[in-house]
């Protein structure tokens, strides 16, 4: 059987302990691969290493650690094939899904953070008082950075590019349930030529590897991109130590569709924002309110083109939907769902595991779901299910959609469907959201801020907004 080794001080090693453990193949459910049981011993040989390479790390120029970077994007792609596979292998997603987003978005990560730091400018200030006031920056150091399992290398890059572009290094703690690609870009990081630990990664569980990883005093920054819950426990551990904290959680995200638009030319794309991923990414439009003028319309068209989604061998170009992550997350979805159908919901299309072959009978399959007649307050309208799982409501004015949109402890995103440009903006500008996306959906511009409000999450990542939390800025004024 396969075991994965923890990437530490440029090279593969076990854990201190020897403990190892299963990890299943979302598809087969059999086992896999072994992923080591790392725990605080692990993290501290990660995290004293990580501090040796920021001597020279953090003195390297900016130029110099820009052509490393644009070097790991050029093996990222070069090796997209390996890495796609490798993707879908461990999280389900359908291989051509990780081949045209997860791997060239990993790629873009380094090249466009490497391109940023090099043209980035400080800022300054000219005094009447005859002074000029100016900014200058320095890494943070050692830097936590923690990701969750359903983009697995796009969001873990997403951290380390922008970290070691800045000057940082790095101890990552990637999701339990997604080691690979994290081990295979450890290979490509020292064949790019990355110094020896400036990056490190320890493989292993939230609450041993994870917890030592927040908790362990010579990490002053977490950058944390995962569930709800797992953000208030790693809020609990930092904070009382005045870490920098930046946390991209939950989402429950409204899809608000009025009644101007051509139903059956944003179908496809609602269908998308709902089940791309199998409804595993932050940013899916779980719940769709439609207006009244157009409801059976949009329901009659949008069933049926879910009907339609193939679901079942992820390697193969033609399947929409691989399966989900694992038991425990399909358990999880088909216990809202059958929650609300006791509740008295309908279940327009799907609610049940879908036929597939015989060597696939296994996996953790879920069919896409819509429900329809939820209570607003009902869990499956409130709480994350994060899954392939949409509820249906229809609403008759703005004001009505606005209150029910804003009515969640979560704001992530949201996406209207309207040809009003003025509407398009009065209903963006009063949503309580990270990110609004009007008649598209997560069409990302990564200079642009992201991230969410309340209980999606604190901080803002992307270009400036990445280097301003991966560093510490001071403020220099010279006299005359
Ligand atoms: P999770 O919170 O269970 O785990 C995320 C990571 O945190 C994993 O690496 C896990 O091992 C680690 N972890 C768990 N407990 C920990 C602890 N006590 N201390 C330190 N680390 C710990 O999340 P998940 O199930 O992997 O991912 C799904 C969640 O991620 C969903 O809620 C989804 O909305 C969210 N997410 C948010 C964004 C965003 O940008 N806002 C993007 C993707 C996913």
């Amino acid at each position: 059987m396969e075991r994965f080794s923890n990437y530490i001080n440029g090279e593969f090693v076990a854990p201190v302990s020897g403990r190892y453990f299963e990890n299943y193949n979302p598809s087969t459910g059999k086992v896999d691969s072994m992923i080591p049981d790392s725990d605080i011993k692990d993290v501290a040989r990660a995290v004293s290493s990580a501090k040796e390479a920021f001597n020279t790390w953090s003195q390297t120029s900016v130029e110099d650690r820009a052509k490393i970077l644009f070097k790991i994007s050029e093996l990222i792609e070069k090796n997209k094939t390996e890495l796609a596979e490798a993707e879908s292998r461990d999280q389900g997603k359908p291989v051509h899904l990780a081949a045209s987003v997860d791997i060239p978005r990993s790629s873009l990560n380094f090249r466009y953070f490497a391109g940023h730091m090099l043209h980035r400018k400080e800022e300054a200030s000219h005094h009447s008082a005859g002074a000029i006031s100016f900014t200058s920056r320095k890494p943070v150091g050692v830097t936590g950075l923690i990701s969750p399992w359903n983009l697995p290398l796009y969001l873990l890059t997403w951290k380390i590019a922008p970290a070691l572009a800045a000057g940082n290094v790095a101890v990552c703690k990637p999701s339990e349930f997604t080691s690979r690609t994290a081990v295979m870009l450890g290979s490509i990081m020292n064949e790019a030529g990355l110094p020896k630990g400036v990056c490190n990664i320890v493989l292993g569980r939230g609450a041993t590897a994870g917890q030592a990883l927040t908790s362990h005093p010579d990490v002053p920054l977490i950058s944390f991109t995962g569930g709800t819950e797992t953000g208030k426990k790693i809020s609990t551990t930092a904070a009382p130590q005045f870490k920098k904290l930046s946390l991209e959680l939950g989402g429950k995200n409204p899809t608000i569709i009025f009644d101007d638009v051509d139903v059956k030319k944003i179908v496809p794309m609602v269908v998308r924002s709902a089940f791309l991923n199998q409804g595993e990414i932050c940013l899916c439009g779980s719940r769709i309110y439609v207006q009244e003028g157009i409801f059976e319309e949009f329901k009659k068209e949008f069933v049926e083109s879910v009907k339609n989604l193939r679901v079942g061998d992820p390697k193969l170009a033609t399947t929409f939907m691989g399966p989900l992550v694992s038991k425990s997350h399909m358990d999880k979805v088909e216990s809202y769902v059958e929650g609300a159908r006791a509740d008295g919901a309908e279940i327009l299309v799907g609610g049940t595991r879908p036929q597939v072959s015989q060597e696939l009978l296994g996996g953790y399959f879920y069919s896409p779901t819509i429900v329809a007649g939820v209570k607003e307050s009902s869990a499956i309208q409130k709480e994350e299910v994060f899954g392939p799982v949409a509820t249906l409501q229809s609403f008759k004015e703005e004001e009505e959609v606005l209150k029910c949109a804003n009515e969640t402890i979560y704001g992530l995103s949201a996406s209207i469907w309207t040809e009003s440009q003025s509407r398009a903006l009065r209903v963006s500008r009063a949503l309580d959201v990270g990110t609004v996306w009007v008649n598209t959906w997560m069409l990302r511009d990564l200079k642009m801020p992201f991230g969410g409000v309340k209980a999606s999450g604190l901080g803002r990542e992307g270009a400036d907004h990445s280097i301003d939390f991966f560093t510490e800025v001071k403020t220099v004024c010279l006299k005359e």
